[in-house]
């Protein structure tokens, strides 16, 4: 058997006028996350983590910001092509973990939710997929909520 992981890392920037995404799941919040597509932070982490794995790039290689057909997209469809491509590759994924960095809003409560639509869009079982949640103690620009952040690891099998 083979065995790879995959490490994914990303952030956004908080602004006023935007949902905030995370995990699929939309969190009531004073600010949301800018980007091209629904800016959630943490499924690109974990795509990011997927690609990893089977060494295939990156999501701003696989999805560029450039191309207005992402513009808005939803993260959660990306992720399930991320892996469809990882089972076109003769992979398997065993599991996904995941940490949001974020100083606000409390997460706790939508943590399970968030796991669902990810287990979904992987199609994977929701007990092999964790997410948890952290603050940076208002240390540095995330600590300042400039932003979220989130680092994901993947593991697939062959
Ligand atoms: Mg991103």
């Amino acid at each position: 058997m083979k065995l790879h992981t995959g490490i994914g890392f990303d952030t956004h920037r908080l602004v006023e006028g935007r949902r905030l995404v995370l995990g699929g799941v939309e969190i009531p919040h004073t600010l949301g996350l800018l980007g091209h597509s629904d800016a959630d932070v943490l499924a690109h982490a974990i795509m990011d983590a997927l690609l990893g794995a089977i060494a295939a790039g990156d999501i701003g290689h696989l999805f560029p910001d450039s191309d207005p057909a992402y513009e808005g997209a939803d993260s959660l469809a990306l992720l399930r092509r991320v892996a469809a491509l990882v089972r076109e590759r003769g992979w398997r994924i065993e599991n996904i973990d995941a940490t949001v960095m974020a100083e606000r809003p409390k997460l706790a409560p939508h943590i399970d939710a968030m796991r669902a639509r990810l287990a979904e869009a992987a199609g994977i079982p929701v007990e092999d997929v964790s997410v948890k949640a952290t603050t940076m103690e208002k240390m540095g620009h995330l600590g300042r909520e400039e932003g979220i952040g989130a680092m994901a690891v993947a593991t697939v099998v062959q």
